[in-house]
């Protein structure tokens, strides 16, 4: 039997109570293996909240990791919790999310514990065969264009996942919850002087989004980016941009989509004034479904969308903001833009 560690992110619902990321149970669900048992790392949480969705999705035990220290959002700090853990409940393999927490922890962890680290993974096989502790694992490689499969030798591989790579599978199981705490950090040999909120920070991370409302050049300057935002407040969608809307000072790097930008996987990406460069297609095409807001019809974002509208985004989007926020939207009051799907 296998220990199979799974780091959970939390996020606070609109009703203020603490709930597991839903990008976490894709995560859960590539880890889940006949002979092994699932541990769920989580640390400073509301484990009672927690345990209802963690247990649908086949955790056998929570690990509630206690941090009593001003630091603990300090990657530092949590790596080197999370290795404790993995040491005291014998793990052999460790999975967590190819988020920014995940892209600062797992790294940290793997260089501690000496251990392979495969970022990116879309699919993980812990036991390929029955003579080895070998373990394959699948990422994608080229923006896409290939699938790589990784061998990873040695004790505990730890695979980062890539958000929303497979759809969540329930397993109900029983599950017990298990205190770990009085962790000494000192060797951290770090001290927080201040923290404060970063106004210009995404209220999503676009890595995390399940929906993505992106401006390009079409958008034409930074006031009218704040037209996406209020759209993307009512979608519950985090904003994303080409790099052109970048480069011109709109917006910050931060929310650039594409080849040397954010790789984001959402649900929906819905592009408004980006004519889909190869570039800007690389970090978006793995999107579910897309859906293009352009005046050119031929524009190539076009022939890549799943669904498309051939007009002014400056007027699409206040409109499509005021039917959402709508409680009973009309689509009879929309203006007769051209739409199309590639179907
Ligand atoms: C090495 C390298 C790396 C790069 N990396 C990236 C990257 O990571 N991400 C990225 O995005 N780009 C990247 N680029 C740049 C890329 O090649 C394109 O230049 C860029 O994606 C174009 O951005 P855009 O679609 O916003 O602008 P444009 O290509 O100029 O397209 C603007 C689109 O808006 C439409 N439009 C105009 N007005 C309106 C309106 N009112 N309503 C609706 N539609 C309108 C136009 O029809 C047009 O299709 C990279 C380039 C290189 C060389």
């Amino acid at each position: 039997m296998k220990n199979i560690a799974v780091i959970i992110e939390t996020d606070v619902s609109k009703s203020g109570r603490e709930e597991v990321k839903e990008i976490c149970f894709g995560m859960i669900t590539i880890a889940r293996e006949k002979n092994c048992e699932l541990f769920a790392f989580v640390i400073n949480a509301d484990i009672q909240a927690l345990k209802p969705d963690l247990k649908s999705f086949g955790i056998a035990n929570i690990l509630d990791i206690v941090l009593e220290s001003d630091l603990q959002y300090n990657p530092v700090v949590r790596a080197k919790a999370m290795v404790k853990a993995v040491e005291k409940f014998h793990i052999d393999a460790v999975f967590g999310l190819c988020t920014p927490m995940g892209k600062d922890l797992l790294p940290r962890m793997a260089a501690q514990l000496d251990a392979p680290l495969v970022m990116g993974c879309i699919d993980v096989d812990l036991q390929p065969d029955s003579h080895t502790k070998n373990c394959l694992a699948k990422t994608l490689q080229y923006s896409g264009k290939a699938i790589a499969t990784i061998k990873t030798r040695g004790n505990i591989p730890i695979f980062g996942v890539k958000p929303n790579a497979v759809k969540p599978v329930k397993a109900q199981t029983d599950t017990r919850i298990l205190r770990f705490d009085g962790i000494d950090l000192d060797a951290t040999k770090l001290k927080l002087i201040q923290t404060g909120r970063n106004d210009k920070s995404a209220d999503i991370n676009l890595s995390e989004a399940d929906i993505i409302i992106a401006g390009g050049r079409g958008m034409k300057n930074p006031e009218n980016f704040t037209t996406l935002f209020k759209c993307a407040k009512i979608l519950n969608a985090s904003v994303g941009a080409s790099r052109v809307a970048v480069d011109e000072g709109w917006v910050p790097y931060s929310m650039q989509v594409g080849q040397t930008g954010e790789k984001v996987n959402p649900k929906v990406y819905i592009a408004c004034g980006i004519s889909g460069s190869i570039q800007h297609f690389a970090g978006m095409k793995t999107s579910q479904m897309v859906i293009a807001i352009n005046s050119d019809k031929d524009a190539p974002i076009m022939s890549n969308s799943d669904y498309y509208v051939v007009a002014d985004a400056l007027e699409v989007i206040p409109e499509l903001t005021k039917l959402l926020s709508s409680t009973q939207p009309k689509a009879a009051n929309l203006p007769n833009y051209g739409v199309g799907n590639k179907f």
